[in-house]
């Protein structure tokens, strides 16, 4: 699957995101080294601090479904459909980080209507991970 396959699909979940506080919408689609599709959105609550990134929904969707193996994960944020450059919070890096420090992070936007994307290894976005 390529990179713009899988920021469709990001784009897909943005739009189940549940946002009454920020009204900013993620979406995230992780692609397993065997090719399924996991996607999430953000899940936010009134205790703000409890709220959910749309990264960790899709990776905690595919490990309780057995998936652990990750190639790569897609993410898009933003306001009514005008995805702007997002990247994973510290929180995400380092969920993500524990199961493959080489794993691509793809960040789509736009760009004048256009969709773009830059593309990042998740060691470079959180150098120095925390491991036990
Ligand atoms: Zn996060």
């Amino acid at each position: 699957m390529d990179n713009i396959d899988l920021i469709n699909k990001a784009i897909e979940a943005s739009k189940n995101a549940y946002t009454p506080y920020s009204h900013f919408n993620v979406g995230a689609a992780i692609l397993t080294k065997s090719g399924k599709v996991f996607t999430g959105c953000n899940v936010e609550c009134s205790s703000y601090g409890i709220s959910l990134c749309a990264e960790r929904t899709a990776l905690v969707k595919a490990v309780s479904e057995g998936c652990k193996d990750f190639e790569k994960i897609a993410v898009v944020g933003g306001t009514n459909d005008e995805f702007v450059y997002t990247t994973p919070c510290g929180a995400c890096r380092q969920f993500l980080a524990d199961f493959n420090q080489n794993m691509d992070v793809i960040m789509g936007f736009l760009d004048k209507g256009e969709l773009q994307h830059k593309d990042m290894m998740l060691k470079e976005l959180l150098p120095e991970t925390f491991e036990l």
